[in-house]
């Protein structure tokens, strides 16, 4: 299996209740490591460019609005199968649909207050790495 690296964005509902230590625990106890991290408060403009791929969703101005509501940590998790990985760990969208001892299951408010973001694919994992972290800001 090969090493990959993927983004993962504890959401703003998440921060609010103080919950980075018990998901950071979820990816650690799968075998992720967080190999950069850091917390910022996104625009809107900024949540909108990250999630222009679902600008025609009705459900876009909502999810940007939400993004920017509260800070947000971002985070590269590194590890075998990194990407299915962690959308494993995640659970599905809606935390009705989560498996239970997912992320999602465990934590998230709502389909969309769901706790995490975890890119799906490799072109998207480099573009969503890429677009919040610089090459020396990662450390594996
Ligand atoms: P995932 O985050 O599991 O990859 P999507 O890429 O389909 O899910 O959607 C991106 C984000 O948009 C979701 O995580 C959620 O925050 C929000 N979202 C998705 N579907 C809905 C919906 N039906 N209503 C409100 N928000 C939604
Ligand atoms: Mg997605």
């Amino acid at each position: 299996m090969a090493i990959e690296r993927t983004l993962s964005i504890i959401k703003p509902d998440a921060t609010r209740r103080n919950l980075t230590g018990k998901i950071n625990a979820k990816f650690e106890d799968a075998g992720l490591r967080i190999i950069a991290q850091k917390r910022i408060q996104l625009t809107k403009a900024q949540a909108g460019v990250f999630y222009a791929v679902h600008k025609e969703r009705p459900f876009y101005d909502e999810l940007c609005e939400f993004m920017a509501s509260e800070p947000v940590v971002v985070q590269v998790l590194e590890g075998e199968n990194a990407i299915t990985k962690n959308r494993e760990v995640m659970g599905a969208t809606n935390p009705a649909d989560a498996a239970e001892g997912t992320i999602r299951a465990e934590f998230a408010e709502s389909v969309g207050e769901n706790s995490v973001h975890g890119s799906d694919a490799p072109d998207t994992a480099k573009d969503e790495i890429g677009f919040f972290f610089s090459q020396l800001e990662i450390v594996g």
